[in-house]
């Protein structure tokens, strides 16, 4: 049994002995608790801690004994399921539906439960954690609030495609019975829906930004675009397509999102507004970047330990990836002065080397590009340069991705990250090879990433070290055949890519690139290629290798 309070780790005998309602929320998750900035969890209870509500944590419990959920007595305000940055489906199976048996943000990296057999039961992380999780709350307490909010409920906040059943299913709110989703990055929200509580406020009435609730009716006002239908998509899939573009365009405008789902409405308020000064404020708080002081930490933790975030969002917008969705389109950086104040936080570690493992955010060099920022000289070549000079610090790694179209932009930052901020290898994501597939994929074209390799060994013969170079693709993408894969690894060695790490396309709720999948079709209807064999999928993956 394993359970944390994140004030203080308070051990199992002294919660028993303690009144019931001691804590306002209790965050459930279905992995251990870090208190680190890297992570939602860490993030979520600081917010809240700072805004005065008292917050208990079950983490990683014994997910099948609605008495688990009993431990710490009832919350005053509600429970609060943190998913976690990966949907669950996600974790548990690999994209050809095989079961994973790892799962970085365990405990020494176990997906099972110590000495359990290797079932779905004895998962810590159940499929579609947060239905469960849910349900397993209301067995224990009957008519407690529920909200939920990370990757998980984001990308299956509306009608989507769940790949383990391969069928439409409904929004998680319904499915889960929630009383709020957060969706997005979600401190301002869970501490807005906290107060909202504590002061009675009716929640599907009071319009919490960057949240969503469940209505039997459709709300007034005309501020929200709205999804085809349940229904609609279920008989017809293909309007997933639609339905991704019309909340692209929903956040782009800064409005509201209806969906229908059967005699229900989904009511998605608009994404809510971090700013430069929010993010400060959250990451000024000191985090103890630890786990319970008993175990050893989870591989996420330990890759993380030492890594700083220094922006929110991404302005790429592949069509694969949910990090738009989650942390917006535009960049939001942190300050500088900030960024330093969390070196020194980290410094009083007692791992602490000197060594900071990452700075940065879903792509590093996006830092300072912020929407209100017109001079588009990268502001991250001062933040590297001020870290790595910063007399606590030895060495400064950049393990965030880089893209390849914006260092032809910036040669001085590739040079310097090659020189003095890179491992072994320099990893950069052309994705694939050809530009047919590569635009439903919304990644730039391939003559790009030729440029980028020539300008990676210009500077590499300069180098005293030779920085080796690593290439993500993915395999399977909608509008691949299998003759695109073929000279897939002989073209990436002629340009010098040391090492490919493939990966097969996986259908992701939520996501453009799996509405493709679902639709076979492009967005103007026209029929594209796609391919669900598990063993071809295998096979064009095992060619890269061969
Ligand atoms: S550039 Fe990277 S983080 Fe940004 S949308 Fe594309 S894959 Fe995601």
């Amino acid at each position: 049994m394993k359970l944390t309070c994140a004030l203080n780790f308070t051990t199992m005998k002294s919660i028993s002995t303690r009144m019931k309602n001691q804590f306002d929320i209790i965050l459930v998750l279905p992995y251990p608790f870090s208190d680190h900035p890297s992570f939602p969890e860490g993030l979520l209870a600081s917010a809240l801690r700072a805004d005065g509500f008292r917050v208990g944590v079950l983490d990683a419990l014994h997910w099948q004994d609605p008495h688990e959920f009993t431990l710490l007595g009832r919350p005053e305000l509600f429970f609060a399921i943190v998913s976690g940055p990966v949907d669950s489906v996600i974790m548990n199976y690999t994209p050809t539906l095989k079961r994973r048996r790892e799962d970085l943000y365990q405990t020494d990296g176990n997906a099972f439960f110590p000495d359990s057999p290797r079932t779905a039961a004895s998962r810590v992380r159940p499929d579609r954690c947060v239905i469960t999780l849910a349900n397993q709350i209301r067995k224990a307490w009957k008519d407690v609030l529920i909200i939920a909010g990370g990757m998980e409920t984001s990308q299956r906040l509306f009608a989507h495609y769940d790949f383990l059943r391969q069928r439409i299913r409904r929004s998680i709110l319904l499915d889960a019975r929630l009383d709020l989703a957060v969706v997005g990055m979600g401190e301002i929200q869970i501490c807005a829906a906290a107060q909202a509580i504590a002061d009675k406020k009716n929640l599907r009435e009071f319009k919490i930004p960057g949240t969503a609730v469940v209505r039997s009716n459709r709300p007034d006002g005309s501020d929200y675009e709205l999804l085809p239908a349940l229904e609609e998509i279920e008989s017809d899939p293909s309007l997933l397509l639609s339905a991704y573009k019309k909340q692209t365009r929903a956040d782009a405008l800064g409005r509201g999102v209806l969906q229908r789902n059967n005699d229900r409405w989904i009511v998605c308020q608009p994404r809510a507004i971090y700013t430069p000064k929010i993010l400060d404020g959250i990451y000024n708080r000191e985090y103890k970047r630890s786990q319970h002081k008993n175990r050893s930490i989870s591989p996420a933790l330990a890759m993380n330990l030492f890594s700083i975030t220094s922006h929110r969002g991404c302005m790429g917008r592949c069509a694969f990836c949910a990090v738009c969705r989650q942390q917006g389109g535009n960049v939001i950086s942190r300050s500088p002065e900030s960024i330093i104040r969390e070196v020194e936080h980290m410094s009083r570690h007692p791992r602490w080397r000197g060594v900071i493992s990452d700075v940065g955010g879903a792509t590093a060099e996006m830092y300072g590009m912020d929407a209100h920022v017109r001079d588009f000289r990268p502001p991250y070549l001062g933040l590297l340069r001020m870290v790595r000079r910063h007399p606590l610090v030895r060495k400064v790694f950049v393990a965030s991705g880089v893209r390849h179209d914006l260092m032809l932009k910036f040669p001085e930052l590739l040079e310097e990250i090659m020189l003095h901020h890179s491992g072994r290898f320099l990893r950069v994501a052309p994705e694939h090879i050809h530009d047919d597939v590569l635009k439903y994929m919304g990644k730039p074209r391939f003559s790009l990433f030729r440029e980028f390799c020539s300008l990676f060994g210009d500077i590499n013969r300069r180098l005293k070290r030779r920085v080796e170079l690593a290439a993500y693709v993915i395999v399977g993408h909608p509008g691949e055949e299998a003759k695109h894969v073929k000279d897939m690894a002989p073209m990436l060695r002629n340009l010098g890519v040391d090492q490919i790490d493939a990966q097969i396309f996986t259908p992701a709720p939520g996501l453009l690139s799996t509405a493709l999948l679902v639709s076979g079709t492009d967005d103007q209807g026209t029929a594209i290629p796609v391919c669900r064999d598990p063993r071809e999928l295998d096979r064009r993956k095992n060619s890269l290798y061969t």
